[in-house]
């Protein structure tokens, strides 16, 4: 058993000006929530290691291991459309980076680690309930085959944090392929320095996109990234609830999992974050905030894309613009496969609007009725099955065009649409129970979400919508 991290920090090797080095806090008693196995052994870290004292000692931040150089991350952002020039990591620390058996580069960073100099009034803590969301919905996302960041372990610290009670204090291990945001380029452009713009801009290009060419080609490659990864979310009913700058990964991947949720029952405006007053980052609007995000990286990088502004503009306007063109690719392959289909037609989106228009009206349940298109009981999830029956006529004239039965249909539907999902009351069911002790129903639904498309018969149960009056309709950031 070794605890040996064979760390090559990059992100520490770029200017003093890109981060604050600093080593997390010491917490009184770090203990075991999880360590994620699999995960562990695909960076080159021993899992048993892990969870001896010792890794727990490091997973807590108590201990700093070898190798590791660990720093908090400056960046800035827009926050629901309003420009703040400084956030940084004000509660998360970078340990390093390693060299995976995949091949790919990670960052392992500890969320919850203590206050850093981008604190500003915050504690710099998380507490069980957010580490235990981020751990479940991140790794779910994962088996879903979504761009995301992964939980690596999580811990508790012994410590309370105080939000308005006293509750127990944890620190999530998370890996990503970086945590470069937009908002990390727009630190450096709103402070004119173009220098380090060009450094972040070489670095983002190594890290993510090494065909790229130049901050423009960088730019065109973000875009089509968050294009096809913002498709991926409306495939699957979810609404990640914080699209700020600073949330807005230009690797591409779904990161900071704070109020975010998968949808029950559909609505296009459906909303779930408690702050999000006005709704800007409701479900369908998602794919527009995204451009909007492209618009402020492109905004930054303008002065690396064309010494003439009036041309960089032109340029970077229509790289942005191309968002569309790849988003609406993705979305129609995603949900063309989601009712079965393996061709494309003129009218496929047509037909799929049509199914959507029927379920947001009938609040038909997200999940369940295109699981059970794949199933056979799709009808089921509408008050008003006639709604089902005279679009499963036009769904089926279109499968004889394409020459394929429905059972066929729906082989390759099942293959795309989950069963299972962390659905907002499971999740904050385990997170309660975490709080009273009681881990069981955390590493339950964590193990049957590792299987969407084909859940065990005993996790048949979490197939299930809630209850109205189990529903959580309500999330909170993860402060
Ligand atoms: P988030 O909404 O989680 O993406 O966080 C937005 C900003 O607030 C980031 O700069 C975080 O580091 C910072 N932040 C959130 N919670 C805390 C906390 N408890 N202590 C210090 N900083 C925090
Ligand atoms: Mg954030």
């Amino acid at each position: 058993m070794s605890l040996r991290m064979p760390f090559d920090n990059s992100y520490a090797r770029l200017p003093a000006r890109f981060y604050a080095r600093l080593d997390p806090t010491p917490v009184a008693a770090p203990g075991l929530i999880a360590i994620n196995a699999p995960l562990a052994r695909m960076l080159g870290l021993d899992p048993a290691a892990l969870a001896t004292p010792e890794g727990l000692a490091v997973l807590a931040g108590n201990r700093v291991p070898e190798g590791a150089e660990p720093l908090a991350q400056a960046y800035a952002g827009h926050q629901f459309g309003g420009w703040n020039p400084q956030l940084g990591d004000g509660r998360a620390i970078l340990l390093g980076e390693v060299l995976a058996t995949d091949g790919n580069r990670y960052d392992i960073q500890l969320k919850g680690a203590g206050p850093t100099p981008f604190s500003r009034r915050g504690d710099g803590r998380a507490w069980v309930g957010p580490v235990i969301r981020e751990y479940l919905i991140s790794e779910a996302m994962h088996a879903l085959g979504v761009p995301t960041t992964r939980a690596l372990a999580a811990v508790t610290t012994g410590e309370d944090v105080y939000r308005e009670t006293a509750l127990p204090g944890a620190v999530l291990a998370r890996v990503a392929s970086s945590h470069i945001r937009v908002g990390t380029f727009q630190f450096f452009a709103a402070r004119g320095d173009t220098e380090a713009l060009q450094i972040l801009t070489d670095h983002a290009i190594a890290r993510h996109y090494p065909a790229a060419q130049g901050a423009l080609g960088l730019l065109q490659a973000a875009t089509a990234a968050q294009a096809r990864l913002v498709a991926q979310w409306m495939g699957l009913g979810f609404i990640h609830g914080v699209m700020n700058t600073d949330n807005s990964h230009v690797g591409g991947e779904t990161i900071d999992y704070g109020p975010c949720a998968f949808m029950d029952d559909f609505h296009p405006d459906r909303v779930f974050s408690s702050i999000d007053q006005f709704g800007r980052y409701a479900y369908a609007n998602q794919p527009q905030i995204a451009v909007w995000n492209m618009a402020q990286l492109a905004t930054g990088l303008l002065p690396l894309i064309d010494p003439d502004q009036n041309a960089a503009i032109e340029a970077a306007t229509a790289v942005v613009q191309g968002f569309a063109e790849v988003y609406e690719a993705a979305w129609l392959a995603r949900f063309r496969a989601k009712i079965g289909l393996t061709t494309a037609e003129e009218g496929d989106g047509g037909l799929i609007e049509m199914l959507l228009g029927r379920m947001g009206t009938l609040q038909a349940d997200f999940t369940r009725t295109f699981r059970g298109l794949a199933e056979g009981t799709a009808r089921e999830e509408f008050a008003e099955p006639e709604a089902w029956d005279s679009w499963a006529r036009d769904w089926r004239d279109r499968l004889a065009r394409e020459g394929r039965s429905e059972a066929e249909a729906r082989a390759t539907a099942a293959r795309v649409n989950p069963a299972i999902i962390p659905r907002n009351h499971r999740v904050e069911a385990a997170i309660q129970a975490a709080v009273a002790g009681d881990l069981a129903p955390f590493h339950r639904l964590n193990a049957a979400l590792a299987r969407p498309f084909g859940p065990a018969p005993e996790d048949l149960d979490l197939t299930a919508a809630p209850r109205p009056a189990e529903a959580v309709r309500k999330t909170f950031c993860g402060t």
